[in-house]
């Protein structure tokens, strides 16, 4: 059977735009490899934060929305957002965070792995977590990077979903996607594609309503496929247990394919390639505003509607004495 390789990139909704770029760039520390715009509304950023080379699942995306409401949490939604860093760098993060008045719980033991919980300053929970085993995903430290490079979050670990069905959403990750179920703890249940970065908790909703999108929370999870013959071959599986996908869309970093699973959480398949560095030197990612072909002709009206935004500057740079 042709099963997703993990996971390719998260989108999550985001309030102010230079905000965003504070938090992820600054204090996160991951590196800003595109700054592009939401290709169905490009009046709005679409903002990609990365290791230094953009790895496929290592980027977390925003859209900054700061006009939505914040979110109504209920089934059908991804209601945290994973980030893995090096074994032993939590206490660490969760000085560093504090520095920044960052919203951070204590850390705790999830199925084996230590883990920081902490709110981004538009709502987004985030899990800061030590892997048990070692990495399937490559890395590259982002020399720019306002943290040092031990210390750098490593990529996307995962996410949480609540659903009123969890039944019906593991039969679909099981038997459409490829993934195993290889632990249950608090009700939570954990699925990941063998040997593949990315893993999904699945559990009942404690809330009876339907969940709904709004500033700090998930958008859509996106998996891992080879190319677009692959992409063809999970669409068709998709299709067949009932999803409806969407036909094939370039969205010139890789190509796309959006469904929702059965308890409604959008779930997208993104293909390795062709990557960020398509349209852009490697070393300049981020830096300025990049416009798919299609919509070059509209950049001067495009450019007139986004807000202002610029890099975070030295202030989040950790100073020696912090870099112990
Ligand atoms: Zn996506």
């Amino acid at each position: 059977m042709s099963r997703v390789n993990g996971l390719h990139h998260i989108t999550a909704i985001a309030g102010a735009a230079q905000e965003n770029l504070d938090f992820y760039a600054g204090v996160l520390g991951m590196r800003l490899v595109k700054r592009s715009v939401n290709q169905d509304d490009p009046g709005t950023y679409h903002l990609f934060y990365a290791d230094a080379e953009g790895h496929p699942g290592s980027d977390l995306t925003f859209f900054p929305w700061a006009h939505m409401a914040p979110p109504r949490l209920g089934h059908g939604l991804a209601v945290e957002v994973a980030l893995e860093v090096p074994g032993g760098s939590l206490e660490h993060w969760g000085a560093r965070l504090e520095r920044y008045g960052i919203t951070i719980g204590t850390i705790e033991r999830r199925i084996g792995e230590r883990v920081l919980p902490l709110v981004d300053p538009h709502g987004l929970r985030i899990a800061l977590t030590e892997p048990a085993r070692p990495p399937l995903r490559r890395f590259t430290p982002w020399e720019g990077s306002t943290v040092p490079a031990a210390r750098q979050i490593r990529g996307l670990y995962g996410a949480r979903l609540w659903e009123r069905n969890p039944q019906a959403t593991a039969a679909f990750l099981e038997q459409t996607l490829g993934f195993n179920a290889f632990a249950t703890e608090d009700g939570w249940t954990r699925y990941a594609a063998p040997g593949a970065a990315g893993i999904i908790d699945v559990r009942a909703s404690p809330e009876p309503r339907r969940g709904a999108w709004g500033v700090g929370s998930v958008h859509h999870l996106a998996w891992r496929v080879d190319d677009e013959p692959h992409q063809l071959e999970v669409r068709s599986r998709v299709e067949a247990a009932g999803a409806r996908p969407t036909p094939v869309i370039d969205r010139f970093w890789f190509k796309s394919v959006y469904f929702t699973e059965p308890g409604g959480v959008l779930f997208e398949l993104a293909t390795d390639g062709p990557g960020f560095s398509v349209d852009e030197d490697a070393g300049h990612l981020g830096e300025a505003l990049i416009l798919p072909p299609w919509l070059e002709g509209q950049r001067a009206e495009i450019e007139h509607v986004l807000p202002r935004i610029s890099l975070p500057t030295t202030r989040f740079a950790e100073s020696s004495t912090h870099d112990r």
